[in-house]
């Protein structure tokens, strides 16, 4: 089930029914918290704008690091927060005890395929290698036309800037394509976050059978 990539990236002609209100985010960040306090802040900052705006937080279900940063801003605010946690992982990564609601699963494969299905869109916060995991695993299911659901980079400070140059080191180099930067989004504030989000064609593609 192939979608066009300007469509599937909503730089295509502009026909599409734009976003239906949206109920849930999976948010990938880093299960440290980083150096910088600005990005506790960032994390912060938007559980409490997940809670006021009434869309529900799927994430990985920990409360170490920016993971458990977001869930408590969320349910600081009354929000909703869905933790999903892979059996093996529950107590290494300090399971958080006041989730909404808390789904095991049997590994990191159905854990992620769970997170993205529960979602209306993929946001990322600075994180480490299964930060960096999780978002490639998206964006490379959008590049297959598995799915055009936005997906959402949370970067005020830049602190993924190497992936953006590593994308277009890729296209410079002949193995990616140019449309490969519409995959994602770049945000540089929560407000241009939701802005973005709001804007974004309705997902067509909903296909998961296919993923693996
Ligand atoms: P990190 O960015 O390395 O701190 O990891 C953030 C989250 O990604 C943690 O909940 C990890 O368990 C998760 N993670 C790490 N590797 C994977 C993977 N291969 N698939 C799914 N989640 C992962």
């Amino acid at each position: 089930m192939a979608v066009d990539p300007d469509r599937a990236t909503g730089l295509g002609m502009r026909t599409e029914t734009l976003m239906a209100p949206i109920n849930a985010l999976a948010v990938y960040c880093g299960s440290n918290a980083g150096n910088d306090p600005s990005y506790r802040s960032l994390a912060h900052d938007l559980g409490r704008a997940l809670a006021a705006r009434g869309i529900a937080l799927v994430y990985g279900g920990g409360r170490v690091g920016l993971m458990g940063v977001v869930a408590d801003a969320v349910l600081a605010g009354g929000g909703s927060a869905i933790g999903i946690i892979p059996e093996h992982l529950a107590r290494r990564e300090v399971r958080h005890q006041h989730l909404t609601e808390t789904v095991v699963v049997p590994s990191m494969h159905v854990r992620k395929q769970r997170m993205f299905d529960m979602a209306d869109a993929c946001l990322v916060l600075p994180g480490g290698l299964g930060t960096l995991d999780e978002t490639i695993e998206v964006v490379t299911w959008r590049q297959l036309g598995l799915h055009d659901k936005p997906i959402v980079i949370v970067d005020p400070s830049g602190f993924w800037r190497p992936l953006e140059a590593l994308v277009q080191h890729m296209i410079g180099q002949g193995f990616a394509s140019h449309a490969a930067l519409r995959l994602f989004h770049v945000a540089r504030s929560l407000d241009e976050t939701f802005a973005f989000l709001a804007a974004a064609p309705a997902p067509r593609v909903a296909a998961a059978a296919e993923r693996t």
